[in-house]
């Protein structure tokens, strides 16, 4: 009975098939993104952003997740898109993340991200998609956005808090990333192209996109140069074509000295860069007003991004091997150089930028001076196999656990031979233009008893220089600078031990 009844199915379908192919084909309306509805003049709000996303959900290869909740009750939501049956099941793709508004008076880069959805939803990245599995996080910071302001409800700079993870957003930024390990990551800001600084000089950047590279040295060699040799030059001409202003993000004043932006591990960009990300940040140029020349400034983020993707399709395999090669380096671990301090020095490159003359308004051209274009290391140490965290620093624990460190947690007491850092000496000093605490110190060789709840951290994974810039005491991106872990080097001894 079985068989006949079967085939009563197949036959059914197939008369159901027939019946579909001969009706007439109604073109499908293209999703519009809210702001393009809008025509561009209004801003997508939180709840219009949300109502957006759960259209989405579950169209054109889009699954919509919440990947944290905001001190105000607002969901941080993310977008996973594949066009294989499951997100992240084909794994000879590239993952891409992309993410914006870590400020929430930056908004374009969001818009830039609902245009990419709606792109998406409408089939019209399937080329790409064959090669990439994408995660979207539009907007980072709902409540800063809401406000209008920069900074999160509880005042927080979202993009100086990748190093301690404290607010509920970066955290869940941080675990998306270590669920699925991307290659690539983008963070996505504006620029404010009035400063008073370049208009005393007689002009201001007017560049619809900067796209800025890795800076800090602990990130691979390797991939900072196929970031600027490869991808930026790609992305350099798309934008040429596509009639829109592009130039490496640079940061600084005509009137002192240029540089690359920060070195500092605790941003979006590098805390991911320093895995061994192929990772960017992008400025699209801000507005006086939020909703200031909002088309422009939405189109132009988003076809950097679009050729970023286009870029990272074409050569996907190249990339997962230079990344996956790059990460295996850092699981090494000791004796690995860690990079504790460095700087932005003359390193005799050109760059001429798109600018334009105040108060003429006319657009020229100006050879960048003084560029300081190159990151020189002012103080290097050698990774141990490990450290020794003694038990009462939970503060400590608790971040490593918010980066998924692994990391022993000792039961009972055990004898180790470690080496211990004398303090002689706290100086203040200042890099790029930020106050740091500078230690002159002394190694000496200890021998100590572990006990329960002592954390013992090895440096072989994947965030083996991390631990290095996070718990090295000469860091100047480190733990001792903040608040809270000053107590670090107030006493005859750095508490945290080396295993050597
Ligand atoms: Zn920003």
């Amino acid at each position: 009975m079985k068989a006949p009844a079967r085939s009563v199915v197949r036959s059914t379908g197939l008369c159901a098939l027939l019946l579909l192919l001969a009706l007439p084909v109604r073109p499908q309306p293209r999703l519009q993104s809210p702001v393009e509805r809008s025509g561009f003049e209004r801003l997508t709000s939180y709840d219009t952003l949300q109502a957006f996303l759960e259209t989405l959900d579950g169209r054109g290869h889009c699954t919509v997740r919440r990947i944290a909740q905001t001190h105000k009750g607002r969901s941080v939501s993310s977008v996973l898109v594949t066009s294989s049956p499951r997100f992240g099941e084909d794994t000879l793709k590239l993952r891409v993340m992309l993410f914006a508004q870590q400020h929430g008076d930056e908004p374009s880069g969001k818009e830039a991200l609902t245009l990419l959805l709606a792109r998406i939803a409408g089939l019209d990245l399937d080329r790409i998609l064959s090669r990439i599995d994408l995660i979207i996080v539009p907007q980072m910071n709902p409540d800063g956005s809401e406000l209008r302001q920069r900074r999160t409800a509880d005042d927080v700079d979202l993009n100086r808090n990748h190093l301690l993870l404290t607010s509920p957003e970066t955290r869940g930024l941080h675990d998306l990333f270590d669920t699925w390990w991307p290659e690539v990551t983008m963070d996505i800001h504006e620029y404010g192209p009035n400063s008073r600084a370049w208009s005393d000089s007689g002009f201001v950047k007017s560049v619809d996109v900067q796209l800025g590279m890795l800076t800090n040295l602990n990130s691979s060699g390797a991939l900072r140069v196929y970031e600027r040799g490869s991808a930026f030059p790609f992305v350099d001409s798309t934008m040429q074509k596509c009639g829109y202003s592009f130039h490496e993000y640079i940061v600084g004043s005509p009137e002192d000295f240029i540089r690359y932006s920060t070195t500092e591990p605790n941003d979006g960009r590098q805390s991911f860069g320093i895995l061994n990300t192929l990772s960017f940040i992008q400025e699209g140029r801000g507005g006086t007003e939020l909703e200031d020349g909002l088309e422009r400034r939405a189109r132009s983020q988003c076809a950097s991004i679009e050729a970023l993707l286009a870029f990272c399709a074409g050569r996907s395999a190249e990339i997962r091997t230079l990344v996956a090669r790059e990460r295996r380096a850092l699981v090494a671990g000791r004796g690995l150089p860690v990079v504790l301090c460095m700087d932005h020095f003359v390193g005799g490159r050109k760059m001429i930028i798109p600018v334009r003359r105040v108060p003429s308004g006319r657009d020229t051209l100006w050879q960048v001076h003084p560029l300081h274009d190159q990151v020189k290391p002012l103080c290097t140490r050698s990774l141990p196999s490990g450290y020794i965290i003694p038990g009462e620093l939970t503060g400590i624990r608790e971040i490593l656990d918010r980066h998924h460190v692994q990391r022993e947690i000792v039961v009972g007491s055990r004898r180790v031979d470690a080496v211990a850092y004398i303090i002689e000496s706290v100086q203040p000093d200042t890099l790029e233009g930020e106050w740091h605490p500078r230690p002159s110190l002394r190694a000496e060789k200890v021998k100590r008893v572990l006990r329960t709840g002592d954390i013992v951290v090895r440096t072989d994974q994947t965030r083996s220089l991390f631990l290095g810039i996070l718990l090295e005491p000469e860091s100047m991106w480190g733990l001792v600078k903040y608040d809270g872990f000053s107590s670090l080097l107030q006493g005859r001894e750095y508490p945290i031990l080396r295993i050597p």
